[in-house]
């Protein structure tokens, strides 16, 4: 059994674990073996597997993993190989990604699977966006008695914005037999009705001509039915090949065999060969993935180096996880689209800047990393010696750095709602926090760390209770002997504006820049340019600046030359009030500011960046609080799968907790409650929610949307804010931040 603290990418060691493991085939000779492999594109396979939670995602990796010799076939379901930190192990949830690589013989042919796990928790879906750049096919696991849920919907959209290429398992099918005591008939009504679910997904967010060549079908081999628990699994050619008929399985089970079926129809057989056959192989996919995901010219060298997935061109990789280990340092894995990369070489991080050399190439072999001597366009490896690495970076043979484009930013579908401060128990240990915070934060992108200016806190802000608990104990390991507190966890408020604010005039500190602004709710569209004669004005409506809040800064002053140098000044200003509003210190949402008109000292010693973003800062905040502002509280949708007969309870519980119920669903035994509830009610739902249901219940919850604070609860918000940041308890006028009115 692998010990449950067993760390992924320690050095590889014959520890008992290996061991156990995989020692069957000596190791030198596989890793040769795996090499060879890899340089031949028509046999790899980038993969990974997507699922909501629950469904199977992580007994379906052991099962394959068991499947093609690494695992003993009695631990499938407790080894959980993926599930590498010990909060992982305690919770039972996936959360951290990490790649395998298995080895499969399909008929007389071998093929490498590269795996890269992604988490299943939606805590951390930025890890799965990050996961998917590196692939070109999925695995969408849904289950059968649940079927299509609100996560399965997140994870395709994911795919589909990646190009890569999903396919559906339909898992947990033996329940259908043994716990719903459904017919023949009832089962394939359900499937497919699960079937046409999933191909409605891949409608509404697929391109053409993907979404319709994606569509899934049995009589095409790429919709799997099985069970990942008890391992069997079949396409309708696998099914045909071995003369088995679904009856054939039902009635295994009312004799308790289940266990022949396994072994006519095993699931890695099913789930892999449908990979290699319907999934493509990296020459295929990066045809059409490199236009897609990278901005460059795809005609250039480079370009056509990526399309073609050469070997004998530039090094093109782009890294989609960081690590840090204590030994090796930070491990960067990540897909290489182009080039053979070799331990040793020189390299350019376009992000950073930065050159580096590459201390290791090392490859995956099941779930340990084996140094290599060198890597071929189209496979996942792992490299260390980067230290200035970040996820998302794109790393490029030297000689490149200046033509290269870095890939397109990787999207994520989440923002923070929760926030802890935490702080080293002796001042001296601060510098080793902030290393530690910054690790983290690059580790996981859904976290983000910041320090709060007007009280000095150091910031932790994440998706919710469970992921920044997560974070916290991953930030204690880190600091290992560091002393850390952390403060309970608060609802990140934002401010936002409801009507159209009053122009409003201020001054740089100096009084010799002076700056005019209007704010307006972003929704409202754009505003006529108030004094000039539009016609006649070059570049006026130009946006200077967004964020992903979709505060915008839009420049009609019509001055954009004689602005020019103090661009990035005005554009810090905006910047610096959007990311701590005037009602209290929160940040703001969804404002549209319309810079009307700006003087600037003709003396450069007077027009400092300081100056003049103090300025702008304080003219927005004029605005702003004359534009009916609010606060803007975060709304959770709780999605709870409970026994019918405990839904009531659900209920009652949601409500009890300005919850409001959506959408009622009746799965098998199962009722699928969809609710939505604001964010600061959910401390200490976890417990009641266990405590009423006997821990029957289970759900997930994600940011639905920000929503007005109720009136009555505001003022008090407000207050309670602005006294624990140090602020005055009341909210300022407008006249405190403008000396005059245009
Ligand atoms: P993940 O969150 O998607 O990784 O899901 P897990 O693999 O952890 O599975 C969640 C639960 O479903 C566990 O209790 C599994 O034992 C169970 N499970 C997984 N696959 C099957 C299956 O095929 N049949 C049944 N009956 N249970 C399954």
């Amino acid at each position: 059994m692998l010990h449950p603290n067993y760390k992924l990418n320690k050095p590889i060691s014959f520890s008992k674990s290996r061991h156990e493991a995989g020692s069957k085939m000596p190791r030198f000779r596989q890793v040769f073996h795996i090499q060879k492999l890899m340089s031949n594109k028509e046999l790899i396979r980038n993969l990974c597997i997507i699922a909501h939670i629950d469904h199977g995602k992580t007994t379906l990796t052991d099962a394959l993993l068991a499947g093609t010799g690494l695992l003993s076939s009695k631990m499938v379901g407790s080894a959980r190989v993926l599930d590498y930190l010990e909060e992982e192990q305690r919770r039972g949830i996936t959360m951290k990604s990490a790649t395998i690589s298995l080895h499969y013989k399909a008929t007389e042919q071998a093929f490498i699977i590269n795996l890269v796990d992604t988490p299943g928790h939606v805590d951390f879906t930025g890890k799965v966006t990050r996961a998917l750049r590196s692939i070109d096919g999925a695995i969408v696991v849904v289950d059968a008695v649940e079927e299509v849920m609100a996560q399965t919907e997140i994870v395709v959209q994911q795919a589909l914005r990646e190009r890569v290429h999903p396919i559906l398992f339909i898992n947990k099918t033996d329940r259908l037999i043994t716990e719903m005591k459904l017919n023949q008939t009832r089962i394939e009504e359900k499937l497919n009705r699960i079937i046409q679910n999933y191909n409605d997904l891949v409608e509404i967010h697929g391109e053409t001509p993907f979404k319709k060549e994606w569509r899934v079908n049995p009589k095409k081999d790429n919709v799997i039915i099985g069970s990942a628990l008890h391992r069997w699994g079949f396409t309708l050619t696998t099914a045909k090949e071995k003369g088995v008929k679904f009856n054939d399985i039902i009635s295994a089970y009312s004799k308790n065999e289940h266990e022949k079926i396994a072994k006519a129809l095993p699931i890695h057989k099913a789930i892999l060969d449908a990979a290699v056959k319907m999934l493509p192989n990296p020459l295929e996919a990066q045809k059409y993935r490199i236009e897609k995901i990278w901005k460059g010219n795809t005609n250039s060298r480079i370009g056509q180096a990526m399309t073609n997935c050469d070997d004998n061109s530039p090094v093109v990789m782009c890294i989609t996880n960081v690590q840090t280990d204590p030994e090796e340092g930070t491990i960067a894995t990540g897909r290489l689209f182009s080039g053979t990369l070799r331990t040793g070489d020189k390299v350019f991080l376009v992000n950073a800047q930065a050159e580096g050399v590459v201390k290791q190439v090392s490859i995956y072999m099941a779930s340990f990393k084996e140094p290599v001597d060198h890597i071929a366009a189209g496979n996942i490896a792992a490299l260390t010696g980067l230290e200035q690495v970040k996820p998302g970076e794109t790393i490029v043979s030297s000689e490149y750095r200046e033509e290269m484009v870095p890939f397109e930013r990787i999207k994520y579908v989440s923002e923070p709602v929760l926030t802890i401060a935490v702080e080293p128990k002796n001042p001296q240990d601060l510098l080793l926090l902030l290393k530690a915070l910054e690790k983290l934060a690059i580790e996981d992108p859904n976290l983000t760390t910041i320090v709060n200016r007007e009280t000095g806190e150091y910031l932790l802000s994440g998706m919710g209770e469970l992921h920044l608990e997560t974070a916290t104990n991953h930030l204690k390991d880190l600091l290992e002997n560091t002393k850390i507190t952390t403060s309970q966890p608060r609802v990140v408020y934002k401010e936002t504006i409801t009507k159209k604010g009053t122009a409003a005039t201020a001054r740089s500190p100096n009084k010799q820049n002076k700056f005019t602004v209007q704010a307006q709710p972003a929704e409202e569209g754009l505003a006529e340019s108030p004094k000039q004669d539009r016609a006649n004005i070059k570049n006026v409506g130009e946006t200077l600046a967004e964020d992903e809040d979709k505060n915008t800064l839009v420049n009609y002053t019509g001055k954009t030359q004689q602005l020019q140098d103090a661009l990035d000044s005005i554009v810090s200003g905006f910047r610096f009030a959007c990311q701590a509003g005037p009602l209290c210190g929160e940040p703001v949402k969804g404002v549209k500011i319309n810079l009307t008109e700006a003087e600037l000292s003709s003396h450069p010693g007077q027009r400092g960046q300081a100056e003049i973003a103090r300025g702008v800062g304080k003219a927005i905040f004029g605005s702003f609080l004359t534009a009916k502002p609010r606060l803007l509280e975060p709304i959770y949708q709780t999605v709870i799968s409970a026994p019918t007969e405990l839904a009531g309870d659900c209920s009652r519980i949601i409500s009890s907790r300005r919850g409001k119920v959506c959408g009622f669903e009746q799965k098998g035994t199962q009722a699928i409650i969809t609710s939505q509830i604001p964010v600061a009610e959910t401390f200490g739902l976890s417990q009641e929610m266990r405590s009423t249901t006997s821990g029957r219940a289970f759900w997930q919850s994600t940011l639905h949307h920000w929503e007005k604070l109720p009136e009555k609860l505001e003022a008090k918000i407000i207050t309670e804010t602005r006294k624990r940041k140090g602020l005055e308890p009341s909210v300022p006028k407008p006249e405190q931040f403008t000396e005059e009115r245009p």
